[in-house]
């Protein structure tokens, strides 16, 4: 990323720390809405947090009816991003398979796609042999029915985060890349800047995107933002033979096992046997073992294939597995949109414009406030069932 660092502004309208596709998405909305003195900090590199380690996948199948429509509506700007911003994407819709083996994940997947469908999402579930013929690779041993959806797919992360970023700066946002928010000054319940290690940016409003690092953003005023950390691998295989362009971003639900194609291999993730909360992303070979024996029940033609490469990134687990968006109550100058549990780089380009119009006093065109942390309090949880 070429951005450089620039002098630190002594004053903002709104500081937005975190430059993934969440933070980028915001500030540009911001600035396209005419707010003129956006600045968003980013510790290290823009999108090296979770975004540039996602799977790139993009759907609106969804058990929750907020994720279907953020999903639904991001899936439009992705569908447009090329010539909207200037920048490739590649995007392949080429749409997602969830296997499923047992009745109980068959009813409910059949109860969601009734839900998706009311929305406009172009849904269905399909037989076992359907699901062989879409996606060849698998074996389709013990499965009972699967899930389809043809608009969805897969596109990479950093060029989203390329041209959000591009855009967001022809729009007049101040991006500071090495740059960390180290605290933020409070009088009262009033936000009066944001502290980084070159000095204090005079501010009244925040925008606390920081992913996997938003709890401790929001303890700086007192918010308690429920974000965990949770480590998810992947690998990318060596080519694999034949393999058919049109090979949905596929997930057999039991094992989380899922692939895509990526170049002339393949994209493969699956959870570790041993959930790993902590920050640390460095790959874990304790991880393999579990992932062959995925591979060679679901997939077996693909089993021996070499791996090429691999990394390991952070879901940002809430209790629910449903992000957290919307504005302190307590403390009226704090926005928050964090939390997405693994599901988030597809909801970058709708959650930005849910932030603008928080921000701006403004209906949200979604409405999201079922996701306040309000929730927690109420014990009124939502529940997202369709993540691996
Ligand atoms: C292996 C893996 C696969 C995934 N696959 C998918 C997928 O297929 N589809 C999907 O939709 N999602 C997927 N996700 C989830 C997705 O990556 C995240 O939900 C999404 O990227 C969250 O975006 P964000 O902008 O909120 O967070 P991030 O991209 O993590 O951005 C937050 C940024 O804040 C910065 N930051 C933190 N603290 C500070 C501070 N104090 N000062 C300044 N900067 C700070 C961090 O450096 C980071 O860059 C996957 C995640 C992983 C790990």
């Amino acid at each position: 990323m070429t951005i450089q660092n620039r002098q630190l502004p002594a004053r903002a309208d709104v500081v937005i720390i975190g430059g993934g596709v969440m933070g980028l998405s915001t500030a540009y909305h911001l600035a396209r809405a005419g707010v003129e003195r956006v600045v968003l900090l980013e510790k290290g590199a823009l999108g090296e947090g979770s975004t540039s380690r996602a799977a790139g996948g993009v759907r609106a199948v969804f058990s929750d009816e907020i994720n279907i429509a953020l999903g639904l509506h991001s899936l439009a700007t992705f569908e447009q991003f090329e010539p909207e911003f200037a920048q490739p994407i590649d995007l392949h819709q080429v749409g997602y398979l969830f296997l499923l083996d047992n009745d109980e994940h068959v009813q409910t997947f059949t109860r969601n796609a009734e839900l998706q469908n009311a929305m406009g999402v172009d849904s269905r579930m399909i037989s076992v042999a359907e699901a062989k013929r879409l996606s060849p690779l698998i074996d389709t041993d013990g499965l009972q029915a699967a899930l389809w959806s043809p608009r969805d797919g897969h596109c990479t992360p950093e060029s989203v985060v390329q041209g959000y970023a591009r855009a967001a700066r022809a729009a007049g946002v101040t991006i500071l890349t090495s740059t960390p928010a180290t605290g933020i000054e409070t009088e009262g319940t009033d936000i009066r800047g944001v502290l980084t290690p070159g000095g204090t940016i005079a501010t009244s409003s925040v925008v606390c995107a920081a992913g996997a690092w938003a709890k401790q953003v929001g303890a700086w005023v007192d918010v308690p933002l429920p974000v965990e950390p949770l480590r998810r691998q992947i690998v990318i295989t060596e080519p694999v033979p034949d393999l058919d362009p049109a090979t949905p971003f596929t997930i057999d639900f039991s094992s989380s096992l899922y692939f895509h194609n990526e170049g002339q291999g393949l994209l493969v993730g699956m959870s570790e046997d041993k959930d790993s909360w902590s920050f640390d992303t460095s790959r874990d070979s304790a991880w393999l073992p579990g992932l062959a024996e995925a591979m060679v029940h679901r997939m077996p033609s693909v089993a021996d294939v070499g791996i090429q490469s691999g990394w390991a990134g952070l879901y940002e687990m809430t209790p629910d597995h449903n992000a957290l968006i919307g504005r302190s109550r307590e403390v009226p100058g704090f926005f928050y949109a964090c939390g997405f549990s693994g599901h988030g780089f597809l909801m970058g380009p709708a959650v930005g414009e849910v932030m603008r119009d928080l921000y701006l006093d403004r209906t949200p065109f979604i409405d999201v406030t079922a996701l306040d942390l309000a929730r927690f309090e109420r014990a009124d949880v939502r529940p997202e069932l369709n993540i691996v």
